[in-house]
């Protein structure tokens, strides 16, 4: 896709915006005397404005994801990106956006508060991309196609050279959401934003760096798609304490405690097929395991009495009699196939 079309693409009102700017960004020493933002000048930690362009974090994002500190947008979680998409996107009430289904339920619901019609396209037969059915759901007002791998629900990972052929073929803005893909053998495409400008990638700290309670959500796009999205968000979206711990969290690798629920996801999906009620464990490239059993409301239930709480997706769209089980601590992922084991036996709670 060209730029020019690309621009095409956005609310007129958005192309035209003049965002709100701070006086600071005149000012580039860390020394001044401020003066200029009403701030109280008594030290708490917290009593100036944090940078609202986030550049000390961006620019440690931008080592270990290997792309421009221009290409990267950080938002409070993935769910402010997700909105702002909508907000620079589609025009309320006239426009829409394709997604697949079942997928992560904030698509559906940022487009509701926005005012945008989702067309659900369902999953194909072993939740697979069903590549021409999305295309085919696509008219002239639609402008965006929200895809997630690893999905959430299915746990499946997409193939590459699948999603990669939908951004190429798809004329508005490909929405990838990645934020599974630490847990994934088949890895991100977000090195492709500089290669597609109608491809956004979003990533977030919630899930495989332990961040959820930071909310620290990170857009991939073209420069453009970057710029929209930072004329829009409010000014201060990512707060002082977030910058500062976030930075701190990011020094220390990730790997081995990756490698240890990839681990854990392996052995408690071996466990899991030698219980009678268990009918399917789908395979999962996320930290968590869709499983297909035989009365899932009961099983959901004599669970939450053993006080483990699983999510019950058993009335989503392809989903029946499913839940959904985060991968745990080791010694977490013992008490539930405890806890299993007891209901196999009939030692159940109801
Ligand atoms: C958990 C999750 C997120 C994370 O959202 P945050 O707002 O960054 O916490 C995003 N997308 C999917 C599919 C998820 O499951």
């Amino acid at each position: 896709m060209e730029r020019s079309s690309l621009e095409a693409l956005v609310r007129d009102n958005i192309r035209t915006l003049c965002p709100y700017s701070t006086a600071r960004d005149e000012y580039q020493g860390p020394l001044g005397v401020f003066l200029d933002a009403n701030e109280s000048p008594y030290p708490t930690g917290y009593n100036r404005y944090p940078d609202p362009h986030q550049k000390a974090l961006k620019e440690q994002l931008s080592v270990i994801k290997g792309l421009p500190a221009e290409n990267i947008f950080l938002g409070n979680g993935s769910d402010e990106a997700i909105d702002l998409l909508f907000r620079v996107f589609c025009e309320p009430g006239r426009d829409n956006a394709v997604a697949i289904s079942p997928s992560y339920g904030m698509y559906a619901v940022a487009a509701a508060i926005n005012d945008v019609a989702v067309r659900s396209v369902p999953l194909g037969e072993d939740f697979s991309l069903p590549s021409r059915a999305l295309l085919d759901a696509c008219d002239a007002r639609t402008k965006l196609l929200f895809l997630c791998s690893p999905n959430n629900p299915s746990g499946n990972a997409f193939p590459p050279a699948e999603l990669e052929a939908l951004v190429r073929n798809f004329p508005g803005i490909v929405v990838l959401d990645e934020a599974y893909a630490d847990f994934s053998a088949k890895g991100s495409l977000r090195a492709k934003v500089l290669e597609y400008p109608n491809l956004v990638i979003l990533q977030t700290l919630s899930k495989a760096y332990g961040l959820a309670g930071l909310r620290l959500g990170m857009a991939f796009a073209d420069e453009y798609v970057i710029r929209l999205m930072s004329m829009v968000k409010y000014p201060y979206n990512i707060n002082q304490a977030t910058q500062e711990l976030v930075s701190k969290v990011l020094a220390e690798p990730i790997g081995q405690k990756v490698a240890e629920t990839v681990a854990q996801r392996a052995r408690v999906a071996a466990a899991l097929p030698a219980f009678r009620f268990v009918r399917r464990v789908y395979p999962s490239d996320a930290n968590f395991l869709l499983v297909q059993v035989d009365d899932a409301d009961a099983l959901y239930a004599h669970l939450l009495a053993d006080g483990i709480i699983v999510r019950n997706r058993s009335r989503v769209p392809l989903c029946a009699g499913c839940l959904r089980i985060t991968i745990g601590l080791p010694s977490e992922n013992d008490k539930l196939l405890q806890s299993l084991d007891r209901y196999e036996k009939g030692d159940i709670h109801r």
